[in-house]
């Protein structure tokens, strides 16, 4: 990959798009700027559905985090997955403790829920390989986001190696070319899993912090705005600014004194 993501000081990361989304909006303020890159996490059918056509039709490049063991499955993400078998539906504090836990007592846990549950069988359609081909044709870099999105903060060595050669197998095999270019799950992170990062080579890794990166920052440590399809105008700006990120530490602060 001949190009130089650390140039970059603004990186908007995505995740779900809706058919009604604000995203049109966003590319036609970013088309003719040089220091904003736009990513996805997680590799959503709907960023091929609703985005990728309008990343397209704009001719914006863009890099798509997957998760190599959802492909062609019917498998969900593994929150979606908690949020529906869960008694708990929509707590925020349990799932934030998951992704607190090591990685085997998650996996345990999600396992118990799963088996305990009445409910049927919750399924959801994932991207297809001929799908991630068509799009690193036309301008999306297919890169890699762990092979089943573990907290990299919670696993052992023996996991970390296990995610990144199973991610290597996936893209080699099918031909896809970013597997160097990672994307910290959750943006969770530390000197172990950046140490084995390295032993397989990564060259990029991002993170989901929602700061903006300063001059020659470190590539294995890249920042990024957090933003949606839906985010309006006035706000997309005023994260891109910077503005926003600066503000919100104050915001979260007040809001802690308040309450
Ligand atoms: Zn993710």
């Amino acid at each position: 990959m001949n190009f130089d993501f650390t140039l970059k000081s603004k990186i908007l990361a995505y995740h779900q798009f809706s058919a009604k989304n604000e995203f049109t909006k966003h590319l036609k303020l970013i088309k003719n700027r040089t220091d904003v890159l736009i990513t996805v996490d997680d590799g959503d059918l709907s960023f091929y559905e609703n985005a990728f056509p309008l990343l397209r039709k704009y001719n914006i490049p863009s890099i798509l985090f997957i998760i190599p063991s959802l492909i062609e499955t019917d498998k969900p993400f593994w929150w979606d997955e908690y949020e529906y078998y869960s008694e708990k539906q929509g707590d925020k504090n349990e799932l934030n403790w998951l992704k607190s836990i090591p990685n085997i007592e998650r996996l345990s846990f999600l396992e118990t829920l799963k088996q305990n549950s009445s409910k049927p069988i919750y399924k959801k359609k994932q991207l297809r390989v001929d799908q991630l081909l068509e799009m690193q044709d036309n301008g999306v870099i297919i890169a890699n986001h762990s092979y089943s999105h573990p907290m990299f903060d919670q696993c052992t060595e023996d996991e970390l190696r296990e995610e990144l050669s199973k991610t290597k197998d996936f893209f080699d095999r099918n031909n896809l070319n970013g597997f160097d270019i990672f994307a910290y799950p959750n943006g969770n992170y530390n000197d172990q899993a950046e140490s084995i990062l390295k032993e397989f080579g990564i060259k990029y890794a991002f993170l989901f912090d929602h700061k903006i990166n300063g001059e020659n920052h470190n590539p294995l440590r890249i920042s990024r705005l957090s933003v949606n399809d839906s985010t309006p105008m006035a706000k997309f700006k005023f994260i891109l600014s910077g503005w926003h990120s600066k503000l919100l530490p104050l915001i979260k602060a007040g809001h802690k004194l308040l309450n």
